[in-house]
């Protein structure tokens, strides 16, 4: 089939043409997003292969529907750029990479929380200016702290087994209880008793109407004085302002996030050199006790690999008429975004 790639960097590419080369299909690839302006250069492709950051809206899809596309295979897990009400009524299938690096998210919320504790990020420069001072470096035993769990799906269960390993006490919340969660010694409880009872929270549940800001100015005043946040999921589940001032009055005591809510001008390009203009953005990088990563949680090369071919055997599936397990099918009542 002709795949018309978009949002590609050197790596995708790497990956996707050695998962590509004993299937043969035509490759193309375009550095740019997909958005209305970009989606006339995949006239005459039948296949789109789109990413986190491309708009494939209303408008977006029109354009394809009308150059032929029939497909939408996008290669990562969330949909929230995606139209579907539109994309079922112009007839395209759009298909999704559900479960690609659940381990590497986890390992990388770890690596977050283990960084702000023990304030590795700081160290890193200091000693490379020879400041050896351990002033304001002291972090606290993960042992016997709490750990709660928003989300208790694949990623947030591998969060719970790793951070059982060093000794934590687990709270989760999830509209659906895992019983493998359970077997750890997981305690599900409502949110204000999460809330009220961690040391780290650790969001793991998808963006939707439901979940937006879920951890916002009322939220935060139930948390532990100067308690931990990681965010690995989705941006728009914080509100970022009331997480800043949370911040300035040190309830908050740490935050750690891979995502953030307008990343989408931001993440995967680099602006070095540029002026940023997201003033919300620029004030949490001025915290010391912030760490920011740019959605690479995800990026490891078991992911990249299975990104790869999951997202060519969805392709299979549909160009063969057979049903596809990862096909996303518009449930109006769900209203899903992501
Ligand atoms: P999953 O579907 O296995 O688990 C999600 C869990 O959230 C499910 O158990 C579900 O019941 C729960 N949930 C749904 N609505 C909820 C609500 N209102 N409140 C509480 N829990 C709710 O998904 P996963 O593979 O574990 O991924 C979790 C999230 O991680 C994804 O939604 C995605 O946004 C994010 N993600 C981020 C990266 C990255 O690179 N940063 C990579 C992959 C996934």
């Amino acid at each position: 089939m002709k795949v018309a790639v978009f949002s590609t960097k050197t790596y995708d590419r790497q990956f996707l043409e050695a998962a590509n080369f004993p299937i043969q299909h035509e490759l193309v690839f375009f550095e740019p997003r997909l958005n209305r302006d970009t989606a006339i250069l995949a006239a005459g492709f039948p296949c789109v292969c789109a990413f986190v950051h491309d708009q494939v809206d209303a408008s977006t899809l029109e354009i394809l529907a009308a150059g032929g596309t029939r497909l939408i295979a996008l290669r990562c897990a969330g949909f929230n750029n995606v139209d579907l009400a539109t994309a079922a009524k112009l007839g395209i299938t759009v298909v999704r990479v559900p479960a690609y690096s659940p381990y590497g998210v986890a390992e990388h919320a770890v690596g977050l929380i283990l960084s702000l504790n023990r304030k590795i990020h700081r160290a890193y420069n200091r000693v490379r200016e020879s400041n050896f001072s351990l002033n304001g470096l002291l972090g606290f035993n993960l042992y016997e702290r709490t750990v709660g769990i928003i989300g208790t799906g694949k990623i947030g269960l591998i969060l719970g087994q790793i951070m059982k390993g060093f000794g934590c006490n687990l709270l989760a919340y999830d509209l659906y209880k895992n019983p493998d969660l359970e077997a750890l010694g997981g305690k599900y409880v409502e949110l204000p008793e999460l809330f009220a009872n961690s040391d780290i929270i650790s969001l793991h549940c998808p963006l939707m109407p439901e979940t937006h800001h879920l951890i916002n100015s009322e939220a935060i005043a139930q948390m532990k004085p100067g308690m931990m946040i990681i965010n690995t999921s989705r941006g728009a589940l914080i509100d970022t302002q009331a997480v800043i001032e949370g911040l300035k009055s040190g309830q908050i005591g740490y935050l750690g996030v891979d995502v953030y809510e307008q990343e989408s001008e931001l993440f995967f390009e680099d602006l070095s050199g540029e002026i940023i203009q997201d003033d919300i953005f620029q004030r949490l990088t001025t915290f010391p006790n912030v760490l920011i990563t740019g959605h690479q949680a995800f990026f490891t090369e078991e992911a990249l690999r299975n990104i790869a071919d999951t997202t060519f055997a969805n392709i299979a599936d549909i160009e063969q008429g057979r049903s596809c397990a990862n096909e996303i099918r518009y449930q109006p009542e769900k209203a899903l975004v992501g």
